[in-house]
């Protein structure tokens, strides 16, 4: 088995690259159904969705738009719980489709931030696309659309995810080995 080392810890392939671009087009063509003729507004989360957001855009087949945004919340290992502004929206998303672009969810708080203040500037809509979702650790319920993988709760790296800023660059995903 293929480990590889960051830090002190060590990991193991998790989902391999291919299954991870070819779930990613699946999630591109149901977005390009979903929104066919309406012209979106795509807000990927940095700084872990950039890869991911990346694999969609190629895969949508309509004109779209994309920014992107920052909710710093993430130290480390363990989630903080604690969220804080979001960074770097410098468009008018009144009355626009969003479709919000997210690594991971995780207790589900920052995206639960990121919608209660994209929503006070009155979008017509905003969907959730996430990479991966590990449901048993969801704090807050949250309807999300698309979900690349559901997972259990260990902590992942690869594909745009980092370990305290490295690891982004690896094209699986990794788990780490507790
Ligand atoms: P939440 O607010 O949902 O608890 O956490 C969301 C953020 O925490 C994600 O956008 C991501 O940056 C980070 N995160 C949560 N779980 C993991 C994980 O397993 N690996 C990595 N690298 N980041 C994670
Ligand atoms: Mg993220």
């Amino acid at each position: 088995m293929d480990t590889i080392q960051i830090h002190d810890k060590t990991f193991e392939i998790f989902i391999e690259e291919d299954q991870i671009l070819s779930r990613v087009k699946e999630l591109a063509q149901a977005i390009s159904i979903d929104f066919a003729g309406t012209q979106p507004l795509f807000i990927a989360v940095l700084n872990g969705s950039f890869i991911f957001a990346a694999d969609i855009m190629k895969s949508i087949a309509f004109p779209c738009e994309i920014q992107f945004v920052k909710v710093s919340s993430y130290h480390g290992a363990q989630s903080s719980g604690t969220v804080q502004q979001v960074l770097g929206l410098n468009q008018n998303i009144k009355g626009r489709k969003v479709i919000i672009i997210e690594d991971i969810i995780d207790s589900g708080l920052t995206i639960d931030f990121l919608l209660t203040d994209l929503l006070k500037q009155e979008p017509e809509s905003i969907s959730i696309c996430s990479l991966l979702l590990k449901p048993k650790a969801l704090k807050v319920k949250i309807d999300v659309q698309y979900i690349g993988f559901e997972v259990e709760n260990h902590f992942l790296v690869g594909y745009g995810l980092d370990y305290d800023g490295l690891g982004r660059n690896l094209r699986h995903l990794y788990q780490v080995i507790e």
